[in-house]
């Protein structure tokens, strides 16, 4: 039988090591800016690709938001976001995800969360 498990090609290698390196949870756009630094004949697409890949592998996240270009990234732990609804600006909210929300939930639902998802959005410290 095949294997079905996706290789880390140099590509998919690089695109994750550019992800990691940064903390501003970047558009495809920003990173395919990076790689092309390093692997100058990359196209728009092969990126789109393989962080499609990345995310079926579990490598990274991809945080969409609905218009908007989806943004990755590559802490892949569940945690909270904050999002800047003047410039933009996406930034992991430090503090722990609430479990007693996942409570509340199987009580009402009478089923079992395994993880919940939570964005906020409003004026970061700069622009309030
Ligand atoms: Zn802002
Ligand atoms: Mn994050």
């Amino acid at each position: 039988m095949k294997k079905t498990t996706r290789r880390m090609t140099k590509q998919r290698k690089k695109i994750l090591e550019v992800l990691k390196a940064t903390k501003s949870h970047p558009t495809a756009d920003w990173i395919y800016d990076q790689v092309k630094k390093e692997i100058p004949n990359i196209s728009l697409g092969t990126i789109y690709r393989n962080l499609n890949v990345l995310r079926e592998m579990g490598e990274i996240i991809e945080l969409s938001y609905g218009s908007s270009y989806s943004r990755f990234d590559a802490n892949t732990e569940n945690h909270y976001h904050f999002t800047c609804l003047e410039c933009g600006l996406v930034q992991d909210v430090d503090f722990e995800v609430d479990l007693d929300m996942d409570k509340k939930v199987n009580m009402a639902i009478e089923g079992d969360v395994k993880y919940h998802r939570c964005e906020f959005f409003g004026y970061c410290k700069e622009c309030k």
